[in-house]
């Protein structure tokens, strides 16, 4: 399928023919990205028998907002990192024989930034209201205008003076608490501000564990399962052969019998169908330039009201681990200290009067990793923390954690760190899809269906460019069991068409 340019014009008409003339029997499929929804795709339907694929990636890497890395003992995840559920989860029933997945759970143990522990009654009675205020905040009674921030403020709040009403020193304490809750809700949503993400949504949780995680395997684990590499290599389909890394895609022509699909390496290739998975932020920032013709102006739309921010992962290595067998700690900062940090670090970034480190709400451990921590930070300022040189964010984290801990532990220097750029990526430009109160508007169909239509072929009725990729779920979006799910909707959408003419 592939046409290299200098013999382009003459051979573009040759393989057009061909192409179209064998379609009835083999057509020509062409994956745009090898993330979970393309390899997913790819695997369906080489497993039906379609051999015609090519899949086109832009890194020099497969797996997309997957990348488990080797780090210390064991392989993290500066993606995806846990499964979310067991029941009619895609990614649980791909690997749910195989003994990978392994229970978590969140660490409740706050600190303040006075270098005080919050006793382990009131961390887990905060922790309490901020899991019940924000499960309840998709409540099918909340208004379609509301934002998960005004939901959760006013109701956190609301429970804060209730319960506390006779305790000031717990009260204010619960008060300057709702910053880390925001900065948790984030990790959730995926955006930079709660005010951004529709408080009433169509995402439904599977039921079961939420947070399984891959027991220091990694998430590249079901990657592998779907190609049949694991657990054993003798199966694997021929994924691999089909795959070409380091191929950006910057322009699909549509409007033809066969779809023309150029790279920025020059290479040219026609197929009679294309499945496009990149993430939405990708679609904000090219749709226009991409498809030649533009996208239809309802698509358009929808990826405008879509939201897409970003989370920043942080994994840290010690030669030795100071803490013990905590499994995370949770920072509160005051108004005083976080005015005091601007003092301390007069030339790191800041915002509206707020320094960067204060962005760091948690640090947790990785599974099988002794000596690994994992720092998160969520919120508006992330596109300029993922630029930081190594040694200001080191010296910033190693700050927090002795503004923090150093009262109760004896804190080191990180030997090595590996952060995540997800937002700074043009591949992604962010971490996952999230419904914006815009996106709940329209009456006919969601934000994620209008995305999910494909491109037709008007003479002949025939999908041309299909979508998949999380933000394409109608309910699973933001996650790798919905990515999935939507690799495998787009192949069978192939396999049905392809077996009507059989
Ligand atoms: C920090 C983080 C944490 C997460 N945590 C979880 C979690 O715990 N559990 C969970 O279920 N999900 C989680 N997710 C979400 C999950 O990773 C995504 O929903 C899922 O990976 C999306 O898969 P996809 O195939 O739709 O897109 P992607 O994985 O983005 O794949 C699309 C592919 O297209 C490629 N591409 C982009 N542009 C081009 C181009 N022009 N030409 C060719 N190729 C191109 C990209 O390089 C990429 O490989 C997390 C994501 C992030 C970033």
């Amino acid at each position: 399928m592939k046409i290299t340019p200098i013999v382009e014009i003459l051979t573009i008409t040759i393989t057009c023919i061909s192409t179209v003339a064998c379609r009835r029997n083999d057509p020509s499929i062409l994956i745009i990205g090898a993330g979970p929804a393309g390899i997913a795709a790819a695997a369906r339907l080489l497993e039906k028998g379609f051999r015609n694929l090519t899949i086109l990636e832009a890194e020099s890497r497969i797996g997309g907002r997957i990348r488990s890395v080797k780090f210390g003992d064991a392989f993290v995840d500066l993606g995806a990192q846990w499964c979310h559920g067991e029941e009619d989860n895609a990614v649980y029933d791909l690997v749910k024989d195989l003994d990978v997945l392994k229970p978590s759970g969140t660490s409740k143990k706050f600190y303040h930034s006075s270098g005080e522990r919050i006793d382990d009654e009131l961390s887990h009675q905060l922790f309490d209201i901020m899991d019940s205020v924000y499960s309840a905040n998709g409540n099918r009674l909340v208004s379609d205008d509301l934002t998960v921030g005004d939901y959760c403020v006013r109701n956190y709040n609301r429970t804060l003076y209730q319960k506390y009403a006779h305790d000031k020193r717990k009260r204010e304490l619960a008060l300057i608490t709702i910053e880390y809750f925001h900065h948790r809700v984030l990790s959730y949503e995926g955006s930079f501000s709660w005010f951004e993400p529709a408080a009433r949504n169509d995402y439904r949780d599977c039921a079961g564990n939420l947070m399984l995680n891959w027991n220091g395997l990694g998430y590249k684990t079901v990657l592998e399962v779907l190609m049949k590499k694991f657990p054993n290599n003798s199966r694997a389909l021929p994924i691999d052969d089909k795959l070409f890394l380091n191929k950006e895609v910057t322009k699909i022509r549509w409007k033809r019998k066969s779809v023309t699909v150029v790279c920025a390496d020059g290479s040219i290739y026609l197929a009679d169908h294309v499945i496009f998975t990149p993430s939405v932020g990708v679609l904000k920032e090219k749709a226009f330039t991409l498809f030649e013709p533009s996208l239809p102006d309802v698509k358009n739309q929808a990826i405008g009201n879509i939201g897409f921010g970003a989370v920043m992962k942080v994994a840290l290595l010690f030669s030795k681990r100071w803490w013990r067998e905590e499994t995370g700690f949770s920072f509160i900062w005051s108004e005083n200290d976080k005015w005091s940090v601007l003092r301390d670090l007069p030339d790191d970034p800041s915002w509206l009067g707020r320094s960067w480190v204060t962005y760091l709400y948690a640090v947790e451990t990785a599974e099988n990793n002794p000596n690994v921590l994992f720092g998160w930070f969520t919120g508006n300022f992330i596109p300029l923390i993922e630029q930081l040189p190594e040694k200001d964010l080191v010296d910033g984290i190693d700050y927090v954690l002795k503004k923090f801990l150093s009262r109760s532990y004896q804190i080191i220097k990180p030997n090595k760190i590996i952060r995540s750029q997800w937002y700074s990526n043009p591949r992604f430009r962010g971490v996952y899809s999230f419904q914006t109160v815009r996106c709940r508007r329209g009456k006919g169909d969601t934000s994620a269906n209008i995305l999910a239509a494909p491109l037709t072929n008007v003479e002949e009725n025939r999908p041309v460019v299909q979508f998949a990729g999380e933000a394409t779920h109608p309910y699973y979006f933001s996650t790798v069991h919905g990515a999935i799910e939507t690799g495998y909707r787009e192949a069978d959408a192939l396999i049905n068409l392809y077996s009507k003419h059989a």
